[in-house]
């Protein structure tokens, strides 16, 4: 997938937006739900947060880096290195709360297969017309290369 330009100024604009940072709350907080309503079960303990080792890529929309942000506090942004997410220490996640949909709606557990595919395509299909709702332009990019153009901007 060709990457796309990362609109770093724009992406922290929108991440002061309180009605862009709560509908964002909203839509999380609606999908953890649905997440948890199917009971997925953790088997890795966070072997797909080194997503090149693990083989797959994590790709984020602008409200959810937006979100991201807007969730720092003093915080940097920190430095990839290699391959993996630089969020994930000790088999956990770091940035929890403010973790993309991929991370939240991805499982391997075999039981889990079977709704991830069509739930992901429902909420990024919502996604993309909160972009519009709340007029923030849309971009569909690799994690760590959102995340290494939103470190080169500290
Ligand atoms: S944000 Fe958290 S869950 Fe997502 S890839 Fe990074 S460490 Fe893993």
């Amino acid at each position: 997938m060709n990457q796309p330009d990362i609109p770093v100024d724009a992406l922290y604009q929108a991440a002061k937006r309180p009605e862009v940072v709560a509908a964002m709350r909203a839509f999380y907080g609606d999908a953890d739900r649905r997440i948890a309503a199917h009971s997925p079960t953790c088997w890795n303990r966070g072997a797909c947060c080194r997503l090149g080792e693990y083989g797959h890529r994590l790709y984020v929309t602008a409200l959810e880096v937006a979100y991201y942000l807007a969730h720092r506090r003093q915080e940097q942004v920190p430095t990839v290195t290699g391959e993996s997410c630089p969020h994930a220490h000790d088999g956990q996640c770091h940035a929890r709360e403010r973790r993309p949909l991929g991370c939240r709606i991805f499982y391997c557990d075999p039981a889990a297969q079977h709704w991830q595919g069509p739930l992901t395509e429902e909420l990024l299909r919502r996604l993309r017309r909160l972009h519009d709702e709340l007029n923030v332009p849309c971009f569909y990019a690799d994690w760590l290369v959102v995340l290494r153009a939103l470190q080169q901007r500290q």
